[in-house]
Order: C-alpha cells, then structure tokens, then sequence
C-alpha cells in the first residue's frame, strides 16, 4: 500500500508561511543572461590559479572546523574597506542576505518592526517575515530618490526598530545622498542598515556611508562580493559597523557558519581586488553607455549607479519581458509595473540586448500599424 505523497500545505509549517512563494529569480539556460546582476566576467586564470592552490592549502585541515571568528579575513575585509577600519568593525557571512538575517535575528523578530523605501531589494521584506519581524513598507518620490525630509517623517510615524537604506539601490540604481543617511540616523534609535551591494559601481558622486561610521553609532553598512569582485558563487557577504554590533551578531549567528573552504576563497579574491576592480571600470562605463543608449532610443531611464539599468515604460512588462526572452535575453522583472531591469554584461551581451529590444520595439510598431 502506498502512502499519498505529503503536500506542503498538509505540514504544520508556520501560518505566515502559508502560501509564501520562494525567492525565484528564473534561472534559465538562456545565451544572454542578464537578469541578476552578476558580474559578467569569470575570474581570470591567475585567479582560478590562486583560488586552487588557496583550496588546495586549506583542504588537509577540513576534519576540523574553521575559524569561528573568520579572524584573518575580517582583517583583509576591513583593511580593503579603508577608512581606517579594523577586524573587530567588520563581520562575514554567507553572502550578504545572510548578514541580513542575522542582523534581524539580533536586532528585528517578533514584536519589532523594519522599515525599507520601495521599489527596493525584495529579500529585505522576505528576511524580515521569515525572522518575524513586521515589514513597513516606506516609499521613493520622484526619480526613485528618497528625500530626507520623508524618510525622518516615515522613521518618526513607525518608529521602527531597524531601517533600510539600500544605496545605490536595487533595482533603480538610484544612489542616496550622505545627508539622506545622517537624518535617518539622528531620526531614529533604532538599527540604520545601508546595504552597499553596488558600492564599487558607484559613480564619484556617490561617497560610501562607511564616511559615517565615526558620527552614527547605530549604523551598520553592509557589502559583498557577489557584484564588483565577480564571486556570487562563493557566496561571502560582509558589514562594517561599532564593535558592539559585532558583539550581537556572535549571538545569533551559527557556530562555524563561513567554511574554511569560504574562508580561504574570499581572501584570495581580496588579494586581487585591484585585477577585479579593473573589470568594475569596464562595466561602469559599459552602463553609462547603455543608460545613453536608452535615452537615446526613447525610453525613460532612472540614473544608475549600480551595475545594472533600470528602464520603461512599457505598456506590459511581461510582455516586454517575455518578447526580449524569446530574442534570447533574460532581463529581470521585478516591478514597479512598466519598468524592466537589465544587468550590465560584455559589450558583446549589450549588443546583442540591444539589438533584441531594437527588433521587439519594431514589432510592436508594425503590430500597432504605425509603420
Ligand atoms: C545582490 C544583492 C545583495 C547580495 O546578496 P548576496 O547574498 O551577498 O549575494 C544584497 N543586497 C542587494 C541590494 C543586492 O542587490
């Protein structure tokens, strides 16, 4: 006799999981993949070179656990950082979305609330739910900016324990201005989390809310180097705030969470950041160039700072979405409604967007009869 498959929705699982869909950027095996913001470019020979004999070192000593405290790499992580950082400021994980959930396991969960300004990185809601801490969903003005005269009003009508600031932001590229980020933190005496995902893509008008570490003593910033160091595979995400915060996160956080085998990845990738950072150079000037070339070809185009465009506005995304799939090219869309993201690639890949969204916007002419 067998026994009927178990359904999820026949588990005692939590009730605010109930009917939640996973985290599901398609992952489809499509010529141009353009949808994630990964960094086009593998790592070097040099570095794959590196990175095995790194392994290779660290792989006689795996029966034993890793250093609890990634005391080494914290040390290059803050050293890479600069502005005279030091170990004890600076903590790692497992990708950045890790130190997230780890910041709201020590910070957020029930009873307590986090504030974020939206569109904006979709995993902050989703980490936030899933260590049970309310979400406030906070919102951009014009040109997907937020001012600091509305983020110290939202901060002082929710009160929230912990508030994001995501810069430049995802998926609009948009980078927020210091004073944006000092306001939120004189405003607040909760947890100011500023996620730097793009901070190396950043144009030199944006400064690093790291500047603000010595004034605002509740202020965390978080990075990886899943974007600019080309290594969303080895999944190592990092912060630097107080010493304090630190102290909260050893907490909550799992007991030998970051791998030796991590570990000894990420600090040879830092080893050769100046080689890595080189291709970030390419990729900015590749987005300004692709920021241009949507203007130029009529479409409205939010500022970008980031490795990636944000760009409208079509009448229906999906189907703006899907005809640029079926021409072979994965873009990510992620809302608001009429705009699409698309992640910065080679030349050869931004050609070849471009010259897919040339043919679906001609079709639609042709379609629409306005030949
Ligand atoms: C990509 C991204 C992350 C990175 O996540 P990892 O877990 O480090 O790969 C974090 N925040 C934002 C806003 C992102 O876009």
């Amino acid at each position: 006799m067998s026994v009927p498959a178990t359904r999820l929705a026949d588990l005692p699982i939590r009730d605010d999981l109930r009917g939640r869909e996973p985290y599901g950027a398609p992952q489809l095996a499509v010529a141009v993949q353009l949808n994630t913001n990964e960094n086009p470019y593998p790592p070097s020979p040099r570095l794959v070179a590196a990175i095995s004999a790194a392994v290779a070192a660290a792989a006689p000593t795996l029966n034993r656990y890793p250093d609890r405290d990634a005391t080494e790499l914290r040390a290059d992580l803050a050293r890479y950082l600069g502005h005279g950082l030091t170990a004890p400021q600076v903590w790692a994980a497992n990708g950045s979305n890790e130190v997230i959930q780890q910041l709201l396991q020590a910070f957020g969960g029930p009873g307590r609330s986090a504030l974020g300004f939206e569109p904006s990185y979709s995993m902050h809601p989703v980490i936030a739910r899933t260590t049970g801490t309310a979400w406030i969903s906070g919102h951009r003005g014009v040109d997907f900016g937020v001012s600091p005269d509305n983020a110290v009003a939202a901060v002082k009508r929710h009160q929230p324990d912990v508030v994001f600031l995501t810069s430049p932001n995802n998926p609009t590229g948009t980078a927020l201005p210091l004073a944006v980020i000092e306001a939120v933190c004189g405003a607040t005496s909760g947890m100011v989390v500023v996620d730097e995902a793009y901070a190396e893509f950043a144009r030199a008008c944006a400064p690093s809310a790291v500047t603000l570490l010595p004034k605002c003593r509740r202020l965390v910033v978080t990075r990886t180097m899943s974007k600019a160091f080309a290594m969303a595979g080895a999944r190592l995400g990092y912060l630097a705030a107080a010493p304090a915060v630190v102290e909260a996160l050893l907490l909550v956080r799992l007991p030998y969470h970051l791998s030796t085998v991590t570990q000894a990845v990420a600090r040879t990738a830092l080893a050769h950041a100046a080689e890595l950072l080189e291709a970030v150079a390419a990729l900015r000037a590749e987005r300004d160039a692709t920021v241009t070339w949507l203007r130029d070809e009529g479409f409205e185009v939010a500022d970008s700072d980031a490795n990636f465009v944000f760009f409208g506005e079509f009448g229906d995304t999906h189907v703006a979405w899907q005809d640029l799939l079926d021409r072979g090219v994965l873009v990510r869309e992620v809302g608001p409604p009429g705009w699409l993201r698309v992640s910065v690639g080679t030349p050869a890949e931004m050609a070849a967007f471009r010259h897919a969204l040339r043919a679906v916007v001609s079709d639609r002419h042709r379609a629409a009869g306005d030949v």
